[in-house]
């Protein structure tokens, strides 16, 4: 059945006819699935519109009662978290455990903004100076935009609005053009969790819209995740429309493994970060650097272990990777794998080759989906395309150094610092590396290091352009603003005028 997604303003999908759209496909078959509407600048201004009307009142709405809807749409989205799976899987081709996973990981972030109360508590000094009190309230920003990417359609979005929502602030989605159902199956559970109308709006479609909310008078915030070129296009915009913004981007994500590491452990974990989601994780470890003299034990047993990966359409409970999400990504990233061969790599496994599960094993025709299999390189060298640039998808290169110095060297060269890894039974050297290494989120023995809902998710360099990161406090941070107030309750022994700067004695 072909569907037509629209925009979400004013606690109702748009009922106008869009002058552009764009299509949708199932990445497991290559199918056309329906259609998206596009924004043009009415549209964004309608919806800003609605969460302009909806603030006055959502930001004195009591805590306890945001913190009530919180908790319905927590219930809710529980209950039902296998129906959101199963829509991104559809548009986004991921297989649905993972699609789970990450529902899962975007209500952490709920349940981190149900204990609002808690956060938003400010500091109170009393006899500041005689009789003064000094104290400090964090309000809310106003209408902020969310303008996310495609391959989180539900927790990258969720990174923002609990918490956006739970300070007092309305809200302007703006998902990616490729999988935009996510965005609004979550309005709508919204308004049946009971959120008043206006607070919580979805406008579809591409760069006009996007131009349109960084320009926007009334969009207080831009909190942005996607590539790093945009990302650094809408920081730099946003900023100069006098926007607070922050823009998460792009990533190399780099695993260290020291020759003392257990190199099954460390080949598992490999495979699963550098091959979940098919690489298009934006936490995908996608350099794996072997420190002599473990290399050549740890290609192989990475190698062995690709060989078994079931890939086929995210649907199927066998599948453990599946395809990626458009026709024009899959040739995209297959385009760098004779990039790799071409400036010298040694193409270990190469991803075309990989079996596919057909409609025989999963009842899906997988003929025309938009697949590439898991691919491994060795021998590569930072000069190298295939290292340089972010290829997102199911490419994992192996780059050989001869010394802790070097692997640190080669990652703190690299203009990304989104996360990181090292695989070593040394506490030393993993202290060493964790002081060192300058990418914003590292893990020890632990190849997806992100951070739970109550620290914050950022990277660092061309990671991130601003200074929060994304949820946690420094998401409580970056969706209220601070006032400091300093009063006194007048008596007679306060009378007189003194023209001098107010000192406090
Ligand atoms: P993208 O940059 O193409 O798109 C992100 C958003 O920007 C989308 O909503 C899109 O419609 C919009 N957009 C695209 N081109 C635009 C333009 N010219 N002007 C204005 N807006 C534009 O990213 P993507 O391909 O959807 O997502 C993948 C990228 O996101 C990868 O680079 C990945 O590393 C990154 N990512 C980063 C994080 C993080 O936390 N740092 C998380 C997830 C994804």
């Amino acid at each position: 059945m072909s569907k037509h997604v629209t925009h979400w303003i004013d606690g109702a999908p748009w009922s106008g006819v869009a002058d552009r759209r764009g299509d949708l496909h199932d990445p497991a078959t290559g199918q056309g699935s329906g259609v998206v509407d596009y924004a043009s600048v009415r549209e964004v201004d309608d919806a800003v519109a609605a969460a302009v009307a909806a603030f006055p009142q959502w930001r004195s709405t009591s805590l306890a009662r945001r913190v009530q809807l919180l908790f319905n749409f927590r219930e809710l989205l529980s209950a039902r978290r296998d129906e959101l799976a199963a829509l991104i899987v559809s548009e986004h081709g991921k297989v649905h455990s993972d699609a789970l996973g990450e529902v899962a990981r975007g209500l952490e972030v709920v349940e981190f903004a149900c204990g609002i109360p808690h956060l938003v508590k400010g500091g109170f000094v009393e006899s500041a100076s005689t009789g003064v009190e000094v104290y400090e309230l964090q309000q809310p920003l106003g209408p902020v935009a969310i303008i996310s990417p495609f391959n989180f359609p539900a927790m990258v979005p969720m990174w923002f609005f609990p918490i956006a929502l739970a300070t007092g602030n309305t809200v302007v989605v703006k998902p990616s053009e490729k999988d935009p159902s996510a965005a609004n199956w979550l309005a709508a559970l919204w308004k049946e969790a009971g959120l008043p109308d206006g607070v919580f709006n979805v406008v579809h479609g591409d760069k006009v819209a996007v131009d349109r909310l960084l320009e926007h008078p009334d969009v207080k915030a831009v909190s942005f995740v996607g590539s790093t070129p945009i990302a650094r296009y809408v920081y730099e915009n946003g900023t100069r429309y006098g926007k607070r913004v922050q823009a998460l981007g792009g990533a190399k994500n780099h695993m260290v493994v020291l020759p003392d590491a257990d190199l099954d452990l460390a080949a598992d974990a490999a495979v699963s970060a550098g091959f979940g989601a098919a690489g298009e994780r934006c936490m995908a470890v996608s350099v794996l650097v072997a420190v002599d003299p473990v290399g050549d034990e740890l290609v192989q047993k990475i190698a062995d272990r690709m060989a078994k990966l079931r890939v086929g359409p995210g649907c199927a409970p066998t599948s453990e990777m599946g395809p990626l999400v458009t026709a024009a990504h899959r040739d995209k990233v297959t385009s760098y794998l004779d990039a790799g061969l071409k400036s010298g790599a040694s193409l270990v496994v190469d991803g075309r080759e990989h079996a596919i599960d057909s409609a025989e094993q999963t009842g899906v025709d997988t003929s025309n989906g938009y697949w590439l299999g898991p691919t491994l390189f060795d021998h590569v060298t930072s000069e190298m395309e295939i290292y340089t640039d972010e290829i997102f998808g199911p490419v994992l290169s192996v780059v050989r150094a001869n010394s802790y110095d070097q692997a640190i060297e080669l990652i703190n060269a690299n203009p990304y610092g989104n996360g990181t890894a090292i695989f070593t039974n040394d506490g030393g050297a993993a202290a060493r590396f964790r002081n060192e290494v300058e990418v914003g989120m590292v893990g020890i023995n632990v190849p997806i290091p992100v951070p739970v809902a109550y620290f914050s998710f950022g990277g660092w360099k061309s990671s991130l352009f601003g200074d929060s990161h994304a949820y946690g406090p420094q998401g409580v941070h970056f969706y209220t603003r601070t006032k400091a107030v300093t009063q006194r309750w007048l008596d007679p022994s306060h009378g007189g005028i003194n023209l001098g700067f107010p000192q406090n004695v």
